[in-house]
């Protein structure tokens, strides 16, 4: 099988104006078929590692090379068409309805600005679907619900049919079925041959999707490696502290997923 490497950061680092060293070193490969999770404290450079990745913040220290070219080489249209970055937030609400935001997504496939094609609109009522937010197609962006908009913002990067996805935190605001479907859905894209970076809190999403997953502290990835060696107390309570509760999924075999819970001890 092929495990050529889609995208990769060698010593990345960045400093905001008049802000804090966010990311400090970084080292990181996504290779087709992984959906590698990065997981990391609030404020630990998650995002904006993201964003270097995606060309969105230029990278003026180490590098980013997407298909082995630097990150800032690519012209902004053949970039998109490779690379797809799903934000944590938008700015602002645009003033626009869901089927016209999510067409937005398919601006690197189009030629010029002429009007979109028949094809384009089928694309997009498919990622709508597959988000499952094809019933929100004609309502406004500023109407739908916080869940609805993050599996809008979704499909606005499925639209876009890019062979990587960079999602930050794309499950903050939703209801349990949502989340694994959401999961499932990068899984499934991923098995089909894409690649998938994922910003989560969600620790047990990531013990059961992720091929890899990427622990963040301080700006640094202090731990690179699959879930069964990350979902550790000796990993996480250095980073997260020691209010965490360490199980296992039943399987019935007793090898289940490990899995990581908030928990407060009571006395
Ligand atoms: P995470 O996604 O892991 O919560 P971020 O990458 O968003 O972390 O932030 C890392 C650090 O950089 C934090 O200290 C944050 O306050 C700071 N930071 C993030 N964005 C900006 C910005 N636009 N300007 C200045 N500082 C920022
Ligand atoms: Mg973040």
């Amino acid at each position: 099988m092929s495990m050529s490497c889609l995208l990769e950061a060698r010593a990345v680092a960045h400093t905001y104006r008049d802000g804090p060293r966010a990311v400090d070193g970084v080292d990181f490969r996504l290779r087709e078929r992984e959906l590698v999770v990065v997981l990391g404290p609030n404020g630990s450079g998650k995002s904006t590692l993201l964003k270097l990745l995606g060309g969105l913040i230029p990278c003026r220290e180490g590098e980013v090379l997407l298909r082995e070219k630097p990150i800032g080489a690519w012209r902004f249209r053949e970039r998109a068409r490779h690379v797809a970055v799903v934000p944590q937030f938008l700015p602002a609400l645009p003033d626009l309805l869901v089927a016209d935001f999510v067409l937005g997504g398919r601006y690197a496939h189009r030629h010029g600005w002429n009007q979109s094609g028949a094809h384009d609109r089928q694309v997009v009522s498919h990622a709508l679907e597959r988000c499952d937010a094809a019933d929100v197609a004609c309502r406004s962006m500023q109407e739908i619900s916080g869940g609805q908009r993050q599996r809008v913002l979704l499909a606005r990067a499925l639209a876009q049919e890019a062979d990587v996805l960079l999602v930050d935190e794309p499950t903050n605001s939703l209801d349990p079925e949502h989340q694994v479907r959401v999961f499932a859905l990068l899984a499934e894209l991923v098995a089909a041959g894409r690649a998938a970076c994922v910003v989560t809190h969600d620790l047990n999403l990531a013990s059961q999707f992720a091929t890899r997953i990427g622990l963040m502290a301080a700006g640094r990835m202090v731990l690179d490696a699959p879930p069964e060696a990350v979902l550790r107390r000796e990993v996480l309570q250095p980073v997260y502290g020691e209010h965490l509760y360490y199980g296992r999924f039943d399987d019935g075999r007793g090898g289940g997923a490990p899995f990581v819970l908030p928990w407060l001890q009571k006395p």
